[in-house]
């Protein structure tokens, strides 16, 4: 017996369906942090970053500067922190090269890019240099801060720092 309904026979017209031509980034694998009050408890610095200041926080306390901005002392465990201006120029302490393997999100055409640990005085944070290649550069070198606006899966205006060569002069 013969149905001729049959989904499974190869002359039936068959429902036709479709996959996406593009994966969304899912909002989980994003790199950057959500940065407003209701998201962060350190949105403040994020806040200072979008008027283009870098802060972070200090302990009332104990005077310990901190980085990134926290909202307990990790010296003595106060929560009595405030918000304190970081200098936007400082040198390179080290630095490498990245070539791939990139999160998601961050577009592999952007390789190769420098990151580096800049010595800023009072801290030493991490972060991307734009404007340079890895054989540009040498330890000690000046770099100045540049804040960049992420585009991303989030309707919310987000900004992250980077750095970029300096000339020498003080700041
Ligand atoms: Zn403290």
């Amino acid at each position: 017996m013969t149905d001729t309904t049959d989904p499974t026979d190869g002359d039936a017209e068959r429902e036709r369906v479709s996959v996406p031509s593009e994966v969304e980034l899912p909002r989980l694998l994003d790199f950057y942090e959500l940065q407003t009050e209701d998201q962060t408890q350190i949105h403040e610095f994020y806040d200072n970053l979008r008027d283009g200041r870098l802060t972070t926080t200090q302990c009332r306390n104990c005077d310990e500067v901190h980085f990134p901005p926290r909202i307990v002392c990790p010296e003595c465990t106060g929560d009595d922190l405030e918000y304190v201006d970081l200098p936007h120029k400082g040198e390179l302490f080290a630095f490498s090269e990245v070539r791939g393997g990139l999160p998601l999100g961050l577009s592999e055409h952007d390789v190769p890019y420098v990151v580096a640990v800049v010595d800023l005085g009072p801290i030493r944070l991490s972060g991307r240099v734009d404007g340079a290649s890895y054989g540009d550069l040498e330890i000690g070198d000046p770099v100045s801060l540049k804040v960049v606006e992420i585009d991303g899966p989030t309707d919310e205006e987000r900004v992250f720092y980077r750095f970029e060569p300096a000339d020498g002069d003080a700041k």
